[in-house]
């Protein structure tokens, strides 16, 4: 046996061990992209770097072999730059989008190319549940909201923009909007100020979430600038009203006729564990409540919508005016983690976000490879204030080119470029390689988010593929592909699936 200390920490392991392995048994997990535990070391990422504490060298921990005395450094700020500097320059090199550009421009971070693709194969009841997990009123947005979406769909530089709004539309029409049963109560109660679109969807997400939310306005009935500013043509008034009573059906508590002075507001903050504010445009009145105000609202983080009062947020139009509907609706969303990271006594910070690479807009070369996987019809339009029918819907939602990585939930790439806040931007060039992407069996392959791990093509040989995948070419033109110029589908007769699962990034991944 070989005794050595990882981080101080005294550990046994069995002779010939590696670094990495004696750092997983003192409980310490090393990031490691080209690693696989059925296939070993094969050191070409870099990314498990760790520190000689005796002499301050620098080393890759999957390939060294513990030895008797050593001492070994995990983690300090120069491990953590080496580590950042390896992911930018693997990201400098890497054409991918995670999320679709759709979505990230969605200001609710609708999944948009799921809800697609659940549209498409006729899974409507999924597809609200999806939704729903973002927007707390699709059939009230699918009607009003200007889709701010659809400006950066991917589809427009084709033809048209996949009609996304339509698409939530008919998803909140199809179903009876009351998808999720909320968690059982915590004991918590949340005052939210305003039942306007940003504190019903508040109110929803606190609710889903355990909390007793309880919605206070002036107005009589829920709904705020909802009910009276738009026309019935747009937003008929039944459908405003369901999709309410879908929100006030898992428990969310409605008293209307309720106005607010510094008092009353102070009373309110006594009585309740926290306080959402989202009550519009009354500026005026609400500087006389405390919380700090600048020249447009409410002064608050602009992540987690904490305000200069504990445990009071702010949100939607009292934080600056804006007719974006959707922007108040994800707000809604987003406060809620807030309030359930205040109230469980940590700093709020909001909705995690998340490493996203992007490149960009589609070019030419690359639009026939995007349409490989979908239709490519012209947008199908309707008459005015109507929705879709069922297979209008279908047929749209099979325009999407799934513009977002298959990957996204267990992409390591990602997650650790996340983890060592990496700047894709750092390294890289002017231009960029084109795109393409192969279907074979029940995968996608698109070189371009390949790493060169080797993964895969030690894996094809060790299951003794016929043609598997080899490194092609040399130096820096070196891709990963399928020798003989055989097919995608050759190379991986046997182990499509098994080498998908394996590959760290997004480049082999699973259709489905
Ligand atoms: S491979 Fe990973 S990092 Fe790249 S686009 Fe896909 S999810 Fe994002
Ligand atoms: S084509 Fe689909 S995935 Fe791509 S941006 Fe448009 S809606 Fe989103
Ligand atoms: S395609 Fe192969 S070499 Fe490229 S990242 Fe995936 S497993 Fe690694």
């Amino acid at each position: 046996m070989i005794h050595l200390k990882i981080n101080g920490q005294d550990i046994e392991i069995k002779e010939g061990s590696s670094v990495l392995k004696a750092a997983d048994m003192a409980g310490v997990k090393v990031p490691a992209l080209c690693f696989n535990e059925e296939l070993g070391h094969f050191t070409s990422c870099m990314l498990c770097l760790v520190k000689d504490a005796n002499n301050g060298r620098l080393f890759p921990s999957c390939s060294m072999t513990s030895t008797e005395g050593m001492s070994v450094i995990t983690d300090d700020d120069e491990i953590f730059e080496a580590r950042q500097t390896g992911l930018e320059l693997l990201l400098s090199e890497h054409i991918g989008d995670c999320e679709g550009p759709c979505q990230v421009a969605c200001p609710a971070h609708m999944e948009i190319p799921q809800m697609n693709r659940l549209i498409a194969s006729g899974k409507f009841t999924e597809a609200l549940k999806l939704v729903k997990r973002d927007i707390a009123l699709p059939a009230i947005l699918g009607r009003i909201c200007p889709a701010p979406c659809e400006g950066a769909c991917h589809r427009k530089s084709l033809d048209t923009s996949v009609s996304i709004c339509l698409l939530k539309r008919f998803v909140g029409d199809e179903n009876d909007l009351h998808p999720y049963d909320p968690l059982p109560l915590n004991g918590k109660k949340v005052a939210v100020i305003g039942a306007g679109p940003a504190g019903l969807a508040a109110a929803y997400y606190l609710q889903l979430n355990g909390f007793q939310a309880v919605i206070f306005d002036k107005k009589d009935k829920p709904g705020g600038m909802l009910r009276t500013d738009l026309k019935p043509e747009l937003l008929p008034l039944d459908i405003l009203d369901k999709e309410i009573d879908s929100i006030l059906k898992i428990g969310v508590v409605f008293e209307g006729g309720k106005h607010f002075d510094a008092l009353t507001f102070q009373a309110i903050r006594e009585e309740y564990d926290s306080v959402v504010i989202a009550t519009g445009i009354h500026f005026d009145e609400i500087k006389k409540w405390g919380p700090t105000t600048v020249a447009k609202g409410i002064e608050a983080d602009l992540h987690s919508y904490a305000t200069s009062l504990p445990g009071v947020f702010a949100i939607g139009n009292s934080l600056r005016p804006s007719r974006l509907a959707v922007r108040s609706v994800g707000q809604g969303k987003e406060v809620a983690y807030s309030v359930a990271q205040y109230l469980a006594c940590e700093v709020p910070k909001g909705e995690p976000r998340l490493f996203n690479s992007h490149f960009g807009k589609l070019l030419k070369s690359e639009f026939s490879e995007y349409l490989k996987e979908s239709d490519g019809k012209e947008r199908i339009n309707v008459e005015k204030y109507k929705g879709y029918t069922e297979e209008e819907a279908m047929a749209e939602a099979r325009r999407c080119l799934h513009c977002d990585c298959r990957d996204i939930e267990n992409c390591k790439l990602k997650d650790f470029s996340g983890l060592y806040h990496a700047n894709q931007r750092r390294f890289m060039g002017t231009e960029r390689k084109s795109i393409t992407k192969y279907f074979a069996h029940r995968i996608v392959y698109e070189p371009l988010k390949c790493i060169k791990c080797g993964i895969c093509v030690r894996m094809t040989s060790k299951y003794q593929e016929k043609f598997g995948f080899s490194f092609i070419g040399r130096g820096f033109d070196v891709v990963i592909g399928v020798p003989f110029n055989e097919t995608v589908e050759a190379g991986l007769a046997e182990t499509s699936e098994k080498v998908a699962k394996a590959c760290p990034t997004g480049a082999l991944s699973l259709k489905d």
